[in-house]
């Protein structure tokens, strides 16, 4: 399933990443994901809509956002501009009239030839380092035509593509993309489906499902491998219980070649006052050395090559 006229929604495109696969990459964040996890760092690529963020310490304080907005979606309270979102109808009439850059929309409309164009500005710094592109998001899959076309796309060019997926998605379409796809990062976040349930909006079953089949259909021919990302969360999945299960998956795996542990930290949080949600990791604390080194060594010790971050 994909078509090259496919037009999908991007909220970000991150240049020079050396955290999202091998080399310096460059990474697009595709809007919209099926979960909800509590400590998300990106919960302006939640919703599959473009949104409007502000930030209110850019703010000047001059009114024009109220006077532009055709659909007064801006109110002025207590000296100062206030959304209602239920009235915005995404015109970004704000954002342009902004002057200190306040407004900001996240979600832009591309079409595939355009990321390949923003793509191919990177080349020399692929080749340099052994670099490439990377779809993240929010879940590219919920985007998944525009996903596998953006794939196809890239692989004609010979350009190195990972895919940072929770494995949240269509079982079909996460084969299909293995097709043209040369890194997996497969984010395991909690094993027990209840607890991933509670902390992510949805079970694990679909996801650990889904992994099991990709794993065997690399395994099986396709030059694509999986790297593992573990996000180690105090109180969340850091329990012996968890990191163990996690590692055993890890060491039950044909196509993995490597798991990455990712200490919790909270630079998400100002995401959320701009977008006006509540930030329910408030009192989580991110994990110290002695526990990621312990973490680490649960998967070292099964033989599996392990990196702290990302
Ligand atoms: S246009 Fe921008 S700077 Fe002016 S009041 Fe609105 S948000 Fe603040
Ligand atoms: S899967 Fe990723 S993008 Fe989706 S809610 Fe969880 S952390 Fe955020």
């Amino acid at each position: 399933m994909s078509d090259e006229n496919a037009r999908g929604i991007v909220f970000d495109i991150k240049r020079y990443s050396i955290h999202d696969g091998p080399g310096i990459r460059t990474t697009f964040f595709l809007k919209g994901c099926p979960l909800s996890c509590w400590w998300c760092h990106n919960p302006e690529g939640i919703s599959p809509f473009p949104i409007v963020i502000h930030h209110p310490r850019r703010c000047i304080g001059c009114g024009r956002c109220v006077t532009a907005c055709p659909s007064g979606a801006w109110e002025w309270s207590d000296g100062r501009p206030v959304q209602n979102r239920e009235k915005c109808t995404l015109t970004a009439a704000c954002a342009r009239a902004c002057p200190s850059s306040a407004i900001e929309i996240a979600g832009k409309e591309m079409s595939v030839e355009e990321v390949l164009r923003e793509a191919r500005k990177d080349i020399p710094f692929f080749d340099e380092s052994g670099g490439g592109v990377t779809f993240s998001g929010g879940e590219p899959f919920l985007q998944a035509e525009f996903l596998i076309a953006n794939l196809k796309r890239l692989y004609r060019e010979d350009i190195h593509i990972a895919v940072d997926t929770s494995g949240f998605c269509k079982e079909e379409d996460l084969l299909e993309a293995a097709g043209y796809t040369d890194l997996f990062l497969f984010d395991i976040k909690v094993i027990d489906p209840k607890k991933h349930e509670y902390y992510t909006g949805v079970s694990n079953l679909t996801i650990l499902s889904n992994l099991r089949k990709l794993d065997e259909f690399l395994y099986t021919g396709q030059k694509g491998k999986i790297n593992l990302r573990f996000p180690l969360i105090p109180g969340i999945n850091d329990d012996h219980e968890n990191i163990t299960a996690t590692a055993d998956l890890a060491a039950s795996m044909k196509s993995i070649s490597g798991v990455n542990v990712l200490p919790y930290h909270s630079t998400g949080e100002g995401k959320y006052k701009n977008l006006e949600k509540k930030y329910k990791m408030r009192k989580v604390l991110p994990p110290d050395d002695e526990k990621v080194n312990e973490t680490m060594k649960m998967f070292s010790e099964r033989n599996i090559e392990t990196i702290k971050g990302g």
